[in-house]
């Protein structure tokens, strides 16, 4: 049987400054893929056109290239935005949802987040309250849903509410039942594909066989599961979700850090091999912290032997 090649993919969003937090998930996505003498793809994910801002595509591009991380398919900065910017590729991801349409996987909502907050007093999951399916079955089109109730509908995913399976790098085995999860926005009612459609398709088209990303979307990875299986996609065979940075003083690292961003630091002179080196010794890559290039530490990566320490301070 022919050996399938590796594929890891670095996906930056660019809608904010990317700070060490995102360094490090790229930095282990990286170094996953190139151990195993993988390809890596950047894909830039700028599907929420009112969040992504002038700008932060280049800069996002230019901090990665910086941290010594290469990509072999993918822009550099400074390039038109092209097949690897998910603004340029809605047509495709259009065609994947009429496919869903027409598997009569996917149905028109006219729910708001508030309707969907009174509905029982709504449970919530990782992504907000959780759907209760009010509008399943109700709408044949989003023409009919639309003259029905004068609100435009957003498409949802009629997820299978029964047990979902995978199994993760990090965590072991994952096991989640889709009924605490509902029914997934795919497309949503100001016309933007959601983060799980476009995520799940271009994953499949780009051939991307494994991907490290942070715990924080472990649940999209059951959601993205269900996608490709029904556009007939192969998904990624591994996935890691790693742990979130936490900040020096012990909190989740968040954008509005400004001055642990990858911008600030370089603006103050911090060498890349300092990041990569507080990068890798606080998730367990290297036993103490130190400075050094990210291709020195390919060839003793182990994606099992990752830890979750704070970030020193830089
Ligand atoms: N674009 C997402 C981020 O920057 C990553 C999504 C993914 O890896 O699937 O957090």
């Amino acid at each position: 049987m022919p050996r399938i090649e590796t594929r890891g993919r670095l996906a930056p969003t660019p809608s904010g400054w990317l700070h060490l937090g995102n360094a490090r998930s790229f930095l282990l996505a990286w170094l996953w893929a190139r151990k195993a003498g993988g390809r890596v793809i950047m894909r830039v994910e700028d599907i929420d056109l009112g969040r992504v801002k002038e700008g932060l595509r280049d800069q996002a591009l230019e901090d990665i290239a910086w941290l010594g991380l290469d990509w072999d398919d993918g822009p550099h900065a400074g390039d038109p935005p092209g097949e690897f910017d998910q603004s340029m590729r809605f047509a495709l991801y259009r065609r994947q949802l009429d496919k869903l349409i027409s598997m009569g996987k996917a149905y028109p909502c006219v729910c708001s987040r508030k309707d969907v907050e009174e509905a029982s007093s709504a449970p919530h999951g990782d992504d907000g309250p959780i759907y209760p399916g009010t509008c399943r079955g109700k709408y044949r089109t989003a023409l009919e849903a639309e003259e029905k109730t004068g609100v435009k509908p957003c498409w949802r995913y009629a997820l299978n509410p029964g047990e979902h399976a995978f199994h993760d790098e990090i965590k072991g085995d994952v096991r989640v039942a889709g009924a605490t999860l509902g029914d997934f926005v795919l497309w949503r009612r100001d016309a933007l594909p959601s983060y799980q459609l476009a995520c799940a398709v271009d994953d499949g088209v780009m051939g991307v066989t494994q991907v490290l990303r942070g715990d924080d979307l472990i649940l999209s990875t059951v959601r993205q599961l269900a996608l490709y299986r029904d556009f007939g996609l192969t998904p990624p065979q591994k996935w890691a979700h790693v742990p979130l940075m936490k900040a020096p003083d012990g909190r989740r690292l968040a954008k509005r850090d400004g001055d642990l961003s990858l911008k600030a630091l370089r603006e103050k002179g911090v060498r890349p091999q300092r990041v990569v080196g507080l990068c890798a010794y606080s998730c367990g890559v290297i036993a103490a912290p130190r400075d050094i290039a990210a291709a020195n530490l390919v060839e003793t990566f182990d994606i099992h032997g990752l830890k979750d320490r704070p970030m020193p301070s830089p």
